[in-house]
Order: structure tokens, then sequence, then C-alpha cells
């Protein structure tokens, strides 16, 4: 892996910024284990919330390009120091990458970057694995049963708690 080429890669994603709000551009690029790099920028919206991570979007670009497995991605911003993904972009690799492999470079410069692995920065990821334990037997409030089968036991309503 050219680390010094996904830097740059990064840092030339960053121009294309859309971040008239927070004036903070970030940019970001991805190493697909094919071979190719998708870029990503932030892209923010006056509604605020639907603005995208140049983290994600870098991923939903080659998601949707049928990349599934990822090397590492190099993330560059317009701070004097190393720029970490936030909470929501750890958690859309941890989706798509071993966290004891895939390497997160922090750019500053293409000289100047500190690399991690996903698992030092989301130890305990929550994942497609956590949703395939077994369930946990619920207990009914009200008439103490086990549900037995993982189901949620709704209390049976009466004719005065269901009158409208
Ligand atoms: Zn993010």
């Amino acid at each position: 892996m050219d680390i010094g080429l996904l830097a740059e890669e990064a840092i030339a994603a960053k121009e294309r910024a859309y971040a008239p709000y927070s004036h903070f551009r970030v940019g970001a690029a991805l190493l697909a284990k094919s071979g190719k790099i998708y870029r990503g920028c932030n892209i923010e919206n006056a509604a605020y919330s639907p603005t995208n991570c140049a983290e994600r979007t870098a991923f939903f670009k080659a998601v949707s390009e049928g990349e599934r497995e990822f090397e590492a991605i190099a993330i560059t911003g317009d701070a004097d120091d190393y720029v970490y993904p936030c909470g929501v972009c750890r958690q859309v690799m941890a989706e798509f990458c071993d966290g004891s492999r895939f390497r997160i470079i922090l750019v500053n410069t293409k000289e100047d970057y500190r690399i991690f692995r996903l698992n030092e920065l989301l130890p305990g990821a929550f994942t497609g694995a956590d949703l395939k334990k077994p369930a946990k037997l619920i207990r009914d409030p009200v008439t103490n049963a086990n549900s037995g089968t993982g189901d949620i036991i709704w209390p049976v309503l009466t004719g005065k708690n269901n009158s409208h």
C-alpha cells in the first residue's frame, strides 16, 4: 500500500468539500481490496442533519460501485492537527471492515501521518454478529411469565384500558 499516494488522494478530495456552514473541509481516500481508491468529501446541508462526512461519502461511493472489502482510509481536514473520524463513520467502517486489519490513516501532510487499526478507534463495535446472538428471555412485568422464545409478551388490554 502506497500511503503517500493515499494521503495525496485525501488531500485532493478535500478540495471538493461542500462546507459553506462549518467552513471545515474534510477529505478522505478509501483503498478497496480491488486496488481502486475512492475519494470522499464532507457535504453539508442547510438543515444540518442531512450532512454527510467525507469518510462515509467515500464508503458509500465504493459500496455503490460493488466494493465490499477495504484495506485502509486516509483522512485529512482543515485543522492544524490530525482529524479523527466521527463515531458514525467508525460504525460504517465496522460494517465492512475487519477491525483488527483495516487501517485508518490520519493525514496532516504526505509525510506527516498517524496510523490506527479500526479496533483501536472503535473497540467493542456492534456488528452483524451481535444480531445473531441468541435472544434473552423477556419477563412480562404483568404476568411475570417468561416468553420462552425471546419474543416480547405484550399485556392483554382490558376493556377499561382499551376504550377510546
Ligand atoms: Zn463522520
